[in-house]
């Protein structure tokens, strides 16, 4: 395929491909930065093919380096800068970047981003380099790795998963189809570009000519003006993002008439929740992915939507889905066939292989289960399911309910070993300040919403909850943590 940068620019070098802090950017625009960029990473004499690592923001400069990169055909390392520098140094010596380049509107360059291993330049550095001319690429081939980009590391050490132009391709064709998207959509993007959902929003806009707000920071504050006031067509949120938009859109207010949807990803949320979207008229659309198949493979569509607010969807039209159960109505491992699938992890590919069934079905480790007209609905992740009295339990369902209940900050639930029942669900609480739970009213909330075996039979309050780098629950550490230790909210 021609390479995407040069395709759109001829396309439709014109249009608006970029709101920007208050500014707009077409293609063009975006491709001359992009080849200034180029110009200087070409005279800094790289090694032949070696990737470039970015540690950047949602910013223009790390949007136009991405583009800069791809040009000459060089793959890009992605990097979480909210990673502590003992974990961004295991992601580093891991990717082996020819040079890593640091946004320098990060709070923490130079401090301690500056003492990571390995040749270090931040944005600036770079541009007061010196340049050297430089031939585009003609093709962005299928097979071609465009970026590593690291899992969250929900369940351990994230892995490095090699996404391919091909599997970026297929993606946004996946959701192109299911969003009826045209070069009239404006994609509000304040989920990271180190992340799928981030990234995967950039490849949509080089390919259907759309524009994207790329925003810095996540302020619900002013991306609801954007959807109310301007022209944002769809936005990609986690259930705290959505949640936090529902909190601060005034009463009466009504995003913009060309507004599509809220688009959902990345966890489980609570049917409450849900429910007051649909009140404020806020159409919201759920998905499921995760790194390893390039964005979202599973998603609701406009029509179906408001009728299947609980389900993630069906699964997207280049992937197969199965489910591994005798039959796909009863809960089983979510299995999957689809071009957007990662040719390997990083340097593991025996774990990758690993992931594979004998027929060729890549398996999530994640549950769910179909309906009777195909929708998937996700139970959670194997690897937190415990058994209580014969019962298999799904954290995420049970964290969904209490995460609406007034009062509740944070919310985690694990299994704890019993005598009786071989494990428990039990839930950690991390209160809002100043609020006194009690366990009464939290068994209460439960009983009403829960079958009997899920009700947390015990409630800890803890200070915090650990969250990995890109801020998911660290399930690695809550089961280490000490429940002794932790008070009992009664
Ligand atoms: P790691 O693989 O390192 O343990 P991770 O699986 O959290 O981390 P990601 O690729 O960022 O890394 O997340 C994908 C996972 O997120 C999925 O496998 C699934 O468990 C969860 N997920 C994604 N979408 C949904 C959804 N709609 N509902 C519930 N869970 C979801
Ligand atoms: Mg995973």
């Amino acid at each position: 395929m021609q390479n995407w940068l040069q395709k759109r620019v001829l396309l439709s070098g014109g249009k608006t491909a970029l709101y920007y802090q208050g500014a707009q950017y077409s293609f063009a625009d975006l491709k001359a930065q992009a080849d200034t960029w180029s110009e200087k990473l070409q005279g800094l004499s790289l090694p032949p093919k070696a990737p470039v690592g970015i540690l950047g923001a949602n910013t223009l400069a790390t949007y136009t380096l991405i583009l800069a990169c791809w040009q000459l055909g060089r793959p890009i390392a992605l990097f979480n800068f909210r990673l502590a520098p003992a974990e961004l140094t295991t992601q580093l010596k891991d990717a082996q970047p020819a040079v890593l380049l640091v946004d320098d509107s990060l709070p923490d360059w130079p401090g301690t981003l500056a003492h990571l291993p390995g040749p270090i330049l931040s944005y600036p550095q770079l541009a007061q380099g010196p340049r050297a001319s430089f031939t585009p690429v003609a093709e962005f081939n299928n097979h071609q790795v465009a970026d590593v980009m690291y899992t969250s590391g929900s369940t351990g050490t994230p892995k490095g998963v090699l996404q391919t132009f091909g599997n970026h391709f297929y993606s946004a064709i996946g959701t192109g189809l299911n969003f009826k998207l045209t070069s009239d959509d404006a994609w509000v993007c304040a989920v990271p570009l180190f992340h799928i959902s981030g990234l995967s929003i950039l490849l949509r806009s080089l390919i259907y000519g759309l524009g994207v707000y790329l925003e810095p920071k996540f302020d619900p504050v002013h991306i609801n003006q954007i959807l109310v006031d301007q022209q944002g067509t769809i936005v990609s949120v986690v259930p705290y993002m959505l949640q936090q938009l529902l909190a601060h859109l005034p009463a009466g207010a009504h995003y913009n008439p060309h507004f599509k949807c809220l688009f959902l990803g990345g966890g489980p949320i609570d049917p409450q929740t849900l429910e007051r979207c649909v009140q404020r008229g806020i159409p919201v659309v759920q998905s499921y992915g995760m790194t390893e198949t390039a964005s979202n493979v599973v998603a609701l569509s406009f029509a179906d939507a408001p009728n299947h607010i609980c389900s993630a969807g069906k699964a997207l039209f280049p992937v197969d889905l199965a489910i591994d159960s005798a039959h796909p109505q009863t809960p089983g491992e979510i299995l999957l066939k689809s071009p957007t699938l990662a040719p390997g992890y990083l340097h593991q590919p025996a774990a990758y292989q690993a992931k594979f069934t004998a027929a060729g079905w890549f398996k999530t480790g994640d549950v769910g289960y179909l309906d009777e007209a195909g929708f998937l609905y996700i139970k959670g992740r194997l690897d937190t399911m415990f058994i209580s009295g014969g019962e298999n339990i799904f954290p995420n369902e049970i964290t969904a309910v209490y995460s609406a209940f007034p009062g509740v900050a944070q919310v985690a639930v694990i299994g704890q070993i019993d005598a009786k029942w071989g494990a428990v669900p039990v839930a950690l609480i991390k209160p809002e300040a100043a609020v006194q739970l009690a366990a009464a009213a939290l068994r209460q909330f439960g009983q009403a919403r829960l079958a009997h075996y899920k009700v947390p039979k015990r409630f800890y309050q803890v200070a915090d909850l650990p969250k990995t780098g890109n801020g998911k629950l660290d399930l690695a550490a809550l089961k280490r943590l000490d429940l002794a230790s932790l008070p009992v909210i009664s």
